[in-house]
Parts: structure tokens; C-alpha cells; sequence
């Protein structure tokens, strides 16, 4: 299959770093329908000139079976079959910057997280799953998180606790798809500057950065670059991975 007739879904791609992998699919040749809940930041999307009509963003939440029935027709009518997935959409909660307690966590935070985060993915993967598999090629990579690795720090209990089970289904899925052509990974970024980042006081991405060996904080596009591989024909034997993109601050 050819890179310039393949259609990827970006929940997310409106804005941070699912903008900047829209961006880098689009600059692969790849069609993109974004999936965002952010009306406003689909309003100020513009494409790139050279992508003219090759991208079309839809309002919808990743954690509603009915939006992603909708979501998929619209790449299959606008594009062809969708065979790049990329589980990019997540929240992180907070109260006044700050992450809620453990303790104090109300249960429909808990659940909304889990729903948006976890579910989300397992639904794009189970329901783009049928079409990859007639193509006999698919690219499905999930974004987790360093805190994956070393709980979270800064978010609350439901982040840190989706962004790993994010890394157990990944693993699963590359076992079950892996017979179909159809790779699935797992990206875990370390502190990037996006709307997601800045909820938090600047003292605190400034301390996170001083325990960043490259001596910065990353960017949307490190993100990106690690995804728009992982989505590509020469990545084919990289599944089930996890990639650490974190500058270097974990080392596991
Ligand atoms: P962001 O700036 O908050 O952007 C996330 C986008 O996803 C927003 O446009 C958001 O819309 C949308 N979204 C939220 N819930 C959705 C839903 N239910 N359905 C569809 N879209 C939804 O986040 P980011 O920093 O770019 O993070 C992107 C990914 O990287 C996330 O998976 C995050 O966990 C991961 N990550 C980020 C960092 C970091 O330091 N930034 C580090 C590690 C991992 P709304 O504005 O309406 O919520």
C-alpha cells in the first residue's frame, strides 16, 4: 500500500502534541481526520498549504462509541480505509494546578479519566481493527506517558494509572493484531511544553527540566517524530514497544 493512499485518525490532533502528529503525518503524504473535543482549537486549525483537502477535523469525544462510528465513516468516505490509529486524546484533571488527592478523588473524575484515556483507545483499536485487517496493514500507536513508568508525579492516581494500562494494552493488541500486518506501540513522552503542561505552575515544569539530561523541555514535534516512525512502513518490525521520548530523565 502506498504512504500517499493511507488515511490515519488523530484523536486529539487539533491542538499540543496531536497537532504536531497531525502535522508530521500530513508531511508524509498520509491523509488525516482529526477527532477533538476542542471545538475552538478545530476552528483555528489551518492546514498546511500543500495539504489542501487532505485533512478534515471532527468534533468528537473518544469516549462515546457513537462518535467513533461517526468518526470512521468520515474517513472511510473522505479518504479510504483508515490504517494509521493514533490514541492521542487524554485529560488530566486539576484543581487550581494542582493534582486532586488520591483520598479526595470523586468517582465520576476517576471514571471520566478512565473513559477518556483507556476506553477511548480500546474503542478506536477495536473498531479500526476490521479495516486494517482487510488491508493486511496497520499502524495503531497509543501515547501514553513517562508516568507510565514512574507513576505520576504531577497528575493524579487516574492519569498515572490509564497512561500504564495504556502499556498492558498495547502489549495485548500487538500479540492479537500482530498476525494481521498490524503493528501496535506505545510512545511515553516526558514533560512536553503544551495547554496540558501549563495547567501546571511554571516553577514546576522548571524544576521537571532541570532533571531533563538534553537540558530542555521537549516539544510537540519530539513527540511527533517518534510517532510519524512508528506509523511508517520501517517500523514494521517494532511492535508491542514502548518508546521512552523524555530527553533522558527516565532510564528504566
Ligand atoms: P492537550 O494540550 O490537553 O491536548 C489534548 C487534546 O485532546 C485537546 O484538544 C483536548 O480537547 C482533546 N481531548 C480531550 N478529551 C477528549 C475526548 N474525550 N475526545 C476527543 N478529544 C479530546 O494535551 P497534550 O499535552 O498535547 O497531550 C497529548 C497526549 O500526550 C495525551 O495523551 C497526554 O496524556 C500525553 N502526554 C503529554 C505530556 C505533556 O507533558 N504534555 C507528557 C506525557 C504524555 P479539550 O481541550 O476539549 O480537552
Amino acid at each position: 500500500m502506498s504512504a500517499a493512499r493511507r488515511c490515519a485518525v488523530v484523536t486529539g490532533g487539533a491542538r499540543g502534541i496531536g497537532e504536531a502528529i497531525t502535522r508530521n503525518l500530513l508531511a508524509r503524504g498520509t491523509d488525516v481526520v482529526v477527532a477533538d473535543l476542542d471545538e475552538a482549537a478545530i476552528a483555528d486549525f489551518r492546514p498546511p498549504a500543500d495539504a489542501a483537502g487532505r485533512v478534515t477535523l471532527v468534533t468528537a469525544d473518544v469516549a462515546e462509541e457513537g462518535d467513533w462510528h461517526r468518526v470512521l465513516d468520515v474517513a472511510r468516505s473522505a479518504y479510504g480505509p483508515v490504517t494509521v490509529l493514533v490514541n492521542n486524546a487524554a485529560i488530566s484533571p486539576k484543581r487550581d494546578g494542582q493534582r486532586t488527592p488520591s483520598s479526595e478523588m470523586p468517582l465520576d473524575e476517576w471514571n471520566r479519566v478512565l473513559a477518556v484515556n483507556l476506553t477511548g483507545a480500546f474503542l478506536g483499536a477495536k473498531l479500526v481493527h476490521p479495516g486494517m485487517k482487510a488491508a493486511g496493514w496497520g499502524r495503531i500507536v497509543n501515547i501514553s506517558s513517562q508516568a507510565a513508568r514512574t507513576g505520576a508525579r504531577v497528575a493524579g492516581v487516574h492519569y498515572g494509572a490509564t497512561k500504564a494500562a495504556l502499556l498492558g494494552l498495547t502489549r495485548t493488541l500487538a500479540f492479537e493484531y500482530g498476525p494481521d500486518g498490524i503493528t501496535v506501540n506505545a510512545v511515553t513522552p516526558g514533560r512536553i511544553m503544551t495547554p496540558m503542561a501549563a495547567a501546571v505552575a511554571d516553577e514546576v515544569n522548571q524544576a521537571m527540566r532541570a532533571g531533563i539530561p538534553v537540558g530542555r523541555l521537549g516539544t510537540p514535534e519530539d513527540t511527533a517524530a517518534v510517532v510519524g516512525f512508528l506509523a511508517s512502513d520501517e517500523a514494521g518490525f517494532v511492535n508491542g514497544a514502548t518508546v521512552d521520548a523524555n530527553g533522558g530523565s527516565w532510564m528504566g
